[in-house]
């Protein structure tokens, strides 16, 4: 059947994006909950790039820990974006919390993530903007890639792409290192250091890189992690804004001085995607194998609960 707006009722204003408001909204015919993305067209006007994207790189998917987009039609001038619904994020999961989340769940959601983003990169989409508010998390307890107003299509026999790309993508706290150094040439290696920043805030209780602005984010990798050395990081000189950016030599940190608390293995994940030269990531598909999910404690299904939304923290800067 055709949708259109008389197919829901709108039960309540969820947020709003960059580019529309999403609802929640009961389906009438089934009785199922979902959420509708609402973008304003101007008459005679385009629609943005980034809808744009977002519809084009999702009808790519299909996958368990990708979110669902259902529907997509007009209203009027606007354009609507059906949504599977999803109750919580990671980063309200994250804030609810007033303990480190237990290992057997960090391994869970980082399954889950690792999942979607090997998904995701096998069907050549860089999703650019990975970060704990753009991973919906259901009641039962499913971890959901979502936003894709950012992504692109890459063309995985050319590393790194070699068309120019936006440098001016990513969240702050979550941007690889050669996006910060402006690279427009870039590989998936850039969502790699974003899910190791991920799943390190996991571990941590704490973002790992909470940078206040471009330079400081830089600043607060370099300084976490120690200048890197041309050995490690052989690209790094040919980086357009590499030479406009000076900081003091930093001293050698491993990621087990950023995460104390944190198993050998947990450590050992995260360590090799938090690598500066981004052809040294590892991939999404090779860290499922890693031996983090093949030790106890192991993964456990989680189920959520919806009520305790309301403590308050610190929320990761949106650009
Ligand atoms: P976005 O435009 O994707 O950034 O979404 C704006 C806000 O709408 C998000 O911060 C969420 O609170 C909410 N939202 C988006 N998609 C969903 C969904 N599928 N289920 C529940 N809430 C959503």
């Amino acid at each position: 059947m055709l949708q259109s707006m008389q197919s829901y009722m709108v039960l309540e204003r969820l947020g709003e994006g960059a580019h529309g408001v999403v609802v929640r909204a009961k389906e009438l015919a089934t009785g199922r909950i979902v959420a509708l993305k609402k973008v304003s067209v101007r008459p005679h006007q385009i629609l943005p790039v980034m809808v744009f994207r977002e519809i084009k790189a999702l009808q790519h998917l299909d996958h368990p820990n990708v979110v669902t987009l259902e529907h997509v039609f007009t209203h009027g001038s606007a354009f609507v974006m059906c949504f599977e619904y999803a109750e919580r994020d990671l980063a309200d999961l994250l804030k609810s919390s007033r303990t480190p989340m237990p290992e057997p769940h960090v391994k869970t959601w980082s399954h889950m993530l690792l999942s979607g983003v090997a998904h995701l990169h096998e069907h050549s989409i860089l999703h650019r903007d990975l970060k704990p508010a753009n991973l919906l998390i259901t009641l039962a307890g499913q971890l959901k890639i979502t936003d894709f107003g950012q992504a692109r299509l890459f063309d995985a026999s050319v590393s790194p792409t070699s068309y120019p790309m936006s440098h001016q993508v990513a969240t702050r706290w979550y941007r690889a290192p050669e996006l910060l150094y402006g690279a427009r040439y870039y590989t998936e290696a850039v969502d790699l250091w974003a899910v190791g920043a991920i799943i390190g805030e996991l571990l941590h209780h704490a973002p790992l890189f909470p940078g206040q602005n471009d330079i400081d984010q830089l600043y607060v990798v370099l300084s976490s992690l120690g200048t890197p050395s041309d050995d490690e990081w052989p690209t790094m000189r040919q980086l357009p804004d590499f030479h406009k950016i000076h900081f003091p030599e930093f001293p050698k940190r491993s990621v087990e001085d950023l995460i104390p608390d944190a198993s050998p293995s947990a450590l050992d994940l995260v360590g090799q995607f938090l690598v500066y030269d981004g052809a040294k990531r590892t991939s999404a598909v090779d860290a499922l194998k890693h031996h983090y999910f093949q030790v106890a404690p192991f993964p456990v299904d989680v189920t959520v609960s919806p009520l305790d939304l309301n403590f308050a923290s610190t929320a990761a800067p949106s650009d």
